[in-house]
């Protein structure tokens, strides 16, 4: 290993835009994008009382009755998290169902992401519903444009459309390195629900 002097100047310069809500990506093949925007909502949580706004969670691929740890950690906290799908997998048989789900939790995000009592909306694994053609991307661009502008959103997901990567202010592709389960490592409870 090669030793480094730590840096003496700041690595960024200082911003001069005014604030405003920002659009958040995480995508790619590699563990942490659902996990990373559960962490901002905690964080954005933290701060209600400087905001004053709500956070709110939809999640697209889980369940409304799925109990994973987040679901009962934010429950605790009285953070609101909402499984909008039925389970769809490769194994779903009725995919005008899933798709008509997608649509419907769709509207009930859309109307957070645009109610103006928001600070953070996620939008959790909605990139699926895109890619399958369940959600009209041009309509999830068109409320992220005509959003209030203090709100964020944050949404996940693999294969992210290049449109959407185009509005976002904020990207980040996680990498898949190494995943344990390709090794043969079965999922982890607490570390993978
Ligand atoms: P997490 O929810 O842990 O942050 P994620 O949102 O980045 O993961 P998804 O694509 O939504 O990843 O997949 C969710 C589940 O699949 C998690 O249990 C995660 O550990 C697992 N997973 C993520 N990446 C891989 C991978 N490359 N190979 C196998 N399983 C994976
Ligand atoms: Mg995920």
């Amino acid at each position: 290993m090669r030793i480094e002097t730590p840096p003496v100047e700041k690595p960024h310069g200082r911003p001069e835009g005014a604030r405003r809500g920002l659009v958040i990506v995480h995508t790619g093949d590699g563990k942490g994008k659902s996990t990373a925007a559960f962490g901002l909502a905690l964080r954005a949580f933290g701060r209600r009382h400087v905001h004053g706004r709500q956070v709110e969670i939809f999640q697209f691929m889980k369940v409304p009755s799925a109990r994973f740890g987040e679901h009962r950690a934010f429950e605790q906290l009285g953070l609101p998290i909402h499984g909008l799908g039925d389970g769809f997998s490769w194994k779903s048989r009725d995919l005008e169902h899933s798709a008509q789900l997608a649509r419907e939790g769709w509207a009930r995000a859309r109307a957070a992401i645009l109610d103006g009592a928001h600070f953070l909306v996620v939008l959790d694994e909605i990139t699926y519903p895109l890619v399958y053609g369940w959600l009209p991307l041009q309509e999830v661009l068109q409320t992220l444009r005509e959003r209030p502008k203090d709100v964020h959103v944050c949404l996940t997901g693999r294969r992210c459309p290049s449109e959407l990567i185009e509005l976002a202010d904020t990207v980040t592709e996680m990498r898949l390195v190494k995943h344990a389960f390709k090794a043969g490592v079965p999922a982890q409870r607490g570390i993978e629900d």
